[in-house]
């Protein structure tokens, strides 16, 4: 072996956007056989919009309601409108201190819905304006005692407060929500559906099961329509209010159109291919099918701490596995591969935790990285 041969593949791969961490990691790339992708931000945009929410037993706030022009002044006449509204911007709150793709997506949705009622001139105006992305987002720690994060700071949305906010990782986040403003909750539809007198709402967000561990009773109508919604490829979370289901939450992550190339090529070079996810089992298979991967090689509904696991359980079958992360979620499973590659889009705990970082986020990288390791090897044995 010619370190000189190597340093050139260092540096060619420098050049085909692969940052390589050290002389060792050309070989173990060599060597794999499975590439382990986790789905949202590595085989997805990572970038989730908020297409629908649904009150069951009224109608939908239906067309994508992030964007201003699909919810024009009529769409708020009607009383299921109303509380699909107030569904999204008390979720909206919360999410607006959490980080995850969904909590972001919710956000700018509630962002653009009260950016619309200024507009339409439901509300007087002149109050600060949150921005999107600039709406009180807080930093958080970790509170020591359980698996939770705590915000330090609260946030202050469209005359909502929030306090007490916890997220929980791969659950959901909660939070209390005051009304600062006399706004909320005035609009038509709404009177009586929140009560009266009481400011301070108890806000939870998160997946049907795990609100279920909180104490929320989730009704039958509303778990089908997060059935309904997961079976047709989305992501589906449920706002709870005071301790009742009163809404779900539909989002969509699109793949990234590279994905289904670096997949084909990643197959081409004799790896296989394998969809690791916290997502529901039909938001996987729909990516999954999406970039070509079989129904077989999807694993959903991974808890964090339990995707290192999964790495465990395929290299104790035999496998030599490579997995690819972009989240503080996959750090751990990073660490864990044979080979962890970090997309440069990510978080630095991934890249921390990897051998390899594709600097662009473009997965074809990944395949790039195969190549190389196995002719710069040629050329040196
Ligand atoms: P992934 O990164 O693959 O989406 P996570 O473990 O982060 O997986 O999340 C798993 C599930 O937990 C999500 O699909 C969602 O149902 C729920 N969840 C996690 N964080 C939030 C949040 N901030 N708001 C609502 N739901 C959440
Ligand atoms: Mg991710």
């Amino acid at each position: 072996a010619t370190p000189t041969a190597i340093l050139v593949g260092t540096g060619r791969g420098a050049q085909l956007g692969v940052l390589i961490r050290g002389p060792e990691v050309l070989e173990q790339t060599r060597r794999v056989d499975t590439i382990v992708l986790d789905k949202t931000g590595t085989v997805t945009e990572g970038r989730m919009t908020l297409e629908n929410v649904v009150v069951p037993g009224a109608s939908a706030l239906s067309g994508t309601p992030e964007r201003p022009e699909s919810t024009g002044p009529d769409a708020s006449t009607g009383s299921g409108n109303g509380q699909a509204r107030e569904v999204l911007r008390y979720a909206a709150a919360v999410e607006a201190l959490s980080e995850h793709p969904i909590a972001q997506a919710v956000a700018r949705a509630g962002t653009w819905e009260q950016a619309e009622q200024e507009e339409t001139g439901q509300k007087e105006t002149g109050r600060g304006q949150a921005g999107q992305g600039d709406s009180g987002h807080a930093v958080s720690v970790t509170d020591g005692s359980s698996n939770s994060l705590v915000a330090e700071a609260s946030s202050n949305d469209g005359g909502l407060e929030v306090s007490g906010f916890v997220a929980h990782p791969g659950g959901g986040v909660e939070g209390l929500v005051r009304r600062s403003h006399a706004g909320l909750g005035d609009g038509p539809g709404s009177a009586g559906s929140i009560g009266t007198g009481l400011n301070t709402r108890r806000v939870a967000v998160g997946r049907a099961g795990w609100l279920e561990g909180q104490g929320v009773a989730v009704p039958a109508e509303v778990a089908s329509a997060v059935e309904r919604a997961e079976s047709s490829g989305a992501t589906a979370v449920v706002a709870a209010i005071d301790g009742t289901a009163r809404g779900v939450l539909v989002l969509r992550d699109p793949a990234k159109p590279t994905s289904s190339a670096a997949i084909d090529e990643l197959r081409g070079l004799g790896l296989r291919p394998v969809l690791l996810t916290g997502d529901n089992e039909g938001a996987a298979r729909h990516a999954a099918r999406e970039v070509g991967i079989a129904d077989d090689d999807v694993i959903a509904r991974v808890l964090p701490d339990e995707k290192a696991a999964v790495i465990s359980r395929l290299r104790s079958e035999g496998r030599t596995v490579a997995m690819v992360g972009d989240g503080v979620n996959d750090a751990a499973a990073l660490a864990t591969a044979d080979l962890g590659l970090a997309m440069g889009t990510g978080t630095d705990v991934a890249m921390e935790a990897s051998d390899i970082t594709l600097v662009r986020g473009d997965l074809r990288a990944a395949g790039s990285a195969v190549r190389l390791s196995r002719q710069t090897l040629r050329i040196i044995k």
